[in-house]
C-alpha cells in the first residue's frame, strides 16, 4: 500500500480489545476438539465458532459444553456475535430454567442452551463487570492491533461495548492518553442511546470539552439490524422470510428527536442503518432537523447504508448526508445478498461507487471486530467486489468497482475531512 496511514472511520476499539480476551474458537474444525478445551479461568467466554467449519456441521450446544465443565460457567459466542450457547451452570447462575418465559426481540431453547439476538443478555449479565485496569488493557490492546495495520486514526463506538457508564470510558482514555499508552488518534462515536444519557453528556459539556490525544465526535445511533441476520428495516419483507421487515431500534419519534438534540447542540450524527426502510426514516430525520436548525454545514453520516437506493442517494446528496460503508462486507454478504432481497432488489444494493460518483462523501471502515482491521482486504472488496473467502461466488455489482487511487482517498482524506482533522 502506498498510503503511509489509514484512517477507518467507524468501529470498536474497545470491542477489538475485549473479544481478545476470550478464546478463539474460530479456528476449530470440530466440536469434538472444542469440547476438550481447558482453563483454568473462573468463567470460561469463547467466541467465533461457526458451524460450517466444524466437520459435525451443526450448531455446538449445551450438552457438549458441559463435556468441559459443570461446575463454572462456559459462554461461547458464535461469529456473528447475534447467537451464544451456554452450558447449565450458566443457566443455573442466570436463574433460567423450563418455566423461564421468552423475552421480545429473540428467543432461547433451555434444551439447547442457545440464546439469539435480545436474550444474549440473559446470559450474558452473569459475566462481572471488568475493572477500569481491565477496560484500559482492552484498549491498548485495540490500539496495537491497530498499529500493526498501520490504521493509526480510527472513529470508534465504545460507550456501548460494555456494560459501563460512559463516563467511565472517557475516564479511562485521558489515563491512557496521560499514560501514554495509546498512540492511535481517536475520534470518539458517542453512543447514547436515550435522551436522558444525551441530555445528560450536553448538560456536562463533554461535547465541546477538550483532551488530550482523542476527540468527542458524532452522536452514534443504531437504528435497525443487519441483513445477514434479517434484522436490518426493510420497506418490503425479506425474500426469504415472508413477513418479516426486519426491526426498529428506535420509534421514528424517538429518532427524530435523539437527531435534532445532537444537531441542535452542534453535534453530528453517525447512524447505523442498512435497511431501505430505515434509511427513508434517517434521511426524514436529518432532513426535518436540518430545516428547524439551518445547519446546513453539518457533517452528519449514514453508517453502512447498504440498502441505499439511486433514488435515497440522490436526496443524500442534496442534504449533504455523508457514508461510511465497509467494503469487506462484502466478503460474507455476496453470498446472502440475492437470498434476503430477491435478484431484483439485489441490484440497488452496496452502491458505494454510485454514492462516490453522485459527489457524496464515503468514507471506508471495517466496522471491526464484525470483519477484521485489514485495509488490505477491505480495499481488495473495494476494487474486485469480490469475496475473498468464497472467490468463486463471482463479482457483485462489478461497475460499483473502486480504482486503487479512489479507495485510498475514501481511507484517508474523505475520514479526514469527516472528522474535521483537516
Ligand atoms: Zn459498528
Amino acid at each position: 500500500m502506498s498510503s503511509n496511514f489509514f484512517y477507518d472511520s467507524h468501529l470498536h476499539l474497545l470491542g477489538l480489545g475485549y473479544i481478545q480476551s476470550m478464546l478463539d474458537l474460530s479456528e476449530f474444525e470440530s466440536i469434538e476438539d472444542i469440547v476438550g478445551i481447558r482453563t483454568d479461568k473462573a468463567i470460561i467466554l469463547g467466541r467465533g465458532w461457526h458451524q460450517s467449519n466444524f466437520k459435525e456441521k451443526r450448531y455446538i450446544n449445551k450438552k457438549d459444553l458441559n463435556r468441559i465443565t459443570t461446575v463454572k460457567p462456559v459462554i461461547f459466542t458464535r461469529v456473528c456475535g447475534h447467537v451464544l450457547v451456554c452450558n447449565d451452570k450458566a443457566l443455573e447462575i442466570a436463574g433460567i430454567n423450563e418455566s423461564t418465559p421468552q423475552i421480545e426481540g429473540g428467543t432461547f431453547d433451555y434444551k439447547t442452551g442457545i440464546f439469539t439476538e435480545d436474550t444474549l443478555i440473559l446470559i450474558n449479565k452473569i459475566v462481572p463487570k471488568p475493572s477500569k485496569e481491565d477496560i484500559k488493557e482492552y484498549f491498548v490492546k485495540g490500539n496495537n492491533l491497530l498499529l500493526n495495520h498501520n490504521v493509526t486514526k480510527c472513529a470508534s463506538d465504545d460507550f456501548s461495548t460494555l456494560n459501563v457508564s460512559y463516563e467511565l470510558i472517557i475516564e479511562c482514555l485521558e489515563e491512557l492518553y496521560s499514560e501514554g499508552r495509546m498512540k492511535v488518534n481517536l475520534y470518539e462515536q458517542v453512543n447514547l442511546p436515550s435522551k436522558e444519557l444525551l441530555l445528560d453528556y450536553i448538560s456536562k459539556g463533554y461535547h465541546i470539552k477538550k483532551f488530550n490525544g482523542f476527540r468527542m465526535g458524532p452522536l452514534k445511533l443504531l437504528a435497525d439490524g443487519s441483513l445477514g441476520g434479517r434484522t436490518a428495516y426493510l420497506r418490503e419483507d425479506y425474500a426469504d422470510d415472508p413477513g418479516n421487515r426486519g426491526i426498529k431500534v428506535f420509534k421514528d419519534e424517538e429518532l427524530e428527536k435523539l437527531i435534532y438534540i445532537a444537531d441542535s447542540n452542534n453535534i453530528d450524527v453517525a447512524i447505523h442503518a442498512i435497511g431501505d426502510g430505515m434509511i427513508d426514516i434517517v434521511i426524514d430525520s436529518i432532513e426535518k432537523s436540518i430545516n428547524k436548525t439551518k445547519r446546513f454545514d453539518h457533517r452528519h453520516s449514514i453508517i453502512h447504508a447498504q440498502l441505499a437506493d439511486r433514488l435515497q442517494i440522490k436526496r443524500m446528496k442534496k442534504l449533504g448526508i455523508n457514508v461510511i460503508v465497509q467494503p469487506i462486507f462484502l466478503n460474507s454478504d455476496i453470498a446472502i445478498i440475492k437470498e434476503r432481497l430477491g435478484e431484483e432488489r439485489a441490484k440497488e444494493t452496496y452502491l458505494f461507487k454510485t454514492m462516490y460518483n453522485e459527489g457524496i462523501k464515503v468514507g471506508f471502515s471495517t466496522d471491526a471486530p464484525v470483519e477484521g482491521v485489514s485495509p488490505e482486504e477491505n480495499i481488495y472488496c473495494a476494487m474486485n467486489r469480490r469475496s475473498i473467502k468464497n472467490p468463486e461466488l463471482g463479482e457483485f455489482l462489478p461497475e460499483e468497482k473502486f480504482t486503487y487511487e479512489e479507495a485510498i482517498e475514501c481511507y484517508t482524506t474523505s475520514n479526514l475531512w469527516l472528522s474535521y482533522d483537516e
